[in-house]
């Protein structure tokens, strides 16, 4: 009957809920405990984005992999999510930039000039401290800030978009870009365009994987490199898994492109291997 069906249906969904709420919890534990002890389950691994004018590789964007030995392969997807909900994704970006600062100057070693964007997070962009203490670094080791790039999703900056302009303004005064990531999602407002102040848009790669075969995506890719121009900003499309693909992007005037078609994401010793090596598939 009816009443046991609604039973029956609480008992799954709790069982679901608490499946969820224990993996949440785990990876809270573990992701913690992994930023204190440093036991080598966190990595970053490259992926190039091409100037599509100069057909070069100027600047490659950093992301995390995660190998947990009880949870196994987590994506960045999940945990950081769950970093930002719990209160210590300050801390994985502080891992983030020094691993990538580390990897910078071993590029820099190997002849290899590239700028790297790292993601980062509201919380991030609302702790002028984080800023303070990648300049110092950056300083310590006689690099300027042009080496490094940060990326934000537009959503994480609704809450007080105020405080977030002011802030990113600061971080582009000392010599940083930033980009909007992921465009065109979400918590999407076209008001964003004229009050952020960003230097590059990356369009969301849900609008550019198909773009070979869907003339609706095209309609927007295009529609919104348009935008991007008159806001006087770069544009990337990211999700680029063609060379199709990237022929369209190019005759749009899209500065960069990124994506499997040209590099998947690879750690710092096979990114060096390729950027040497690179050339434009076909
Ligand atoms: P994102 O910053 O928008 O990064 C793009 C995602 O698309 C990456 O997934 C990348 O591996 C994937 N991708 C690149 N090219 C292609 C392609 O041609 N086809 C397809 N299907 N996918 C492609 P990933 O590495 O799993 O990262 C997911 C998201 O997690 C990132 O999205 C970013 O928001 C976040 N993330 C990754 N690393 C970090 C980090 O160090 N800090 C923070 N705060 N967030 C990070
Ligand atoms: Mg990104
Ligand atoms: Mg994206
Ligand atoms: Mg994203």
């Amino acid at each position: 009957d009816e009443a046991q069906i609604t039973r029956q249906f609480i008992l799954e969904f709790s069982d679901e809920l608490e499946e969820k709420y224990t993996r949440r919890l785990s990876i809270i534990t573990e992701l913690k405990k992994e930023l204190r002890e440093n036991n080598g389950e966190l990595a970053l691994f490259y992926q190039p984005k091409l100037n599509l004018i100069q057909n070069k590789v100027l600047s490659v964007e950093a992301l995390i992999r995660w190998n947990n030995k009880e949870l196994g392969f987590v994506s960045p997807e999940d945990f950081i999510a769950v970093a930002e909900h719990a209160g210590f994704i300050g801390e994985v970006t502080t891992w983030v930039y020094q691993q990538a600062i580390r990897d910078i100057i071993s590029f820099r070693d190997h002849d290899i000039d590239v700028m790297v964007a790292i993601n980062i997070s509201a919380q991030d962009v609302m702790n002028p401290e984080l800023l303070s203490m990648v300049m110092a670094l950056l300083r310590v080791n006689e690099l300027p800030p042009s080496v490094l790039s940060f990326e934000m999703t537009e959503g994480h900056l609704v809450k007080d978009l105020g405080k977030a302009v002011q802030q990113l303004a600061i971080m582009r005064e000392a010599g940083f870009k930033i980009a909007i990531d992921d465009f065109g999602t979400g918590y999407s407002s076209l008001s964003y365009l004229s009050k952020l102040p960003a230097d590059i848009l990356k369009i969301d790669k849900s609008f550019v994987l198909k773009l070979d075969q869907q003339e609706s995506d095209r309609k927007i890719v295009r529609t919104v490199a348009k935008l991007a121009h008159d806001f006087n900003m770069e544009i990337v499309a990211e999700g680029v898994e063609n060379q199709e693909s990237l022929e369209i992007l190019r005759n749009y005037g899209c500065e960069y492109a990124q994506g499997y078609h040209i590099c998947r994401p690879i750690d710092a010793a096979k990114y060096i291997e390729w950027h040497k090596t690179f050339s434009l598939p076909n």
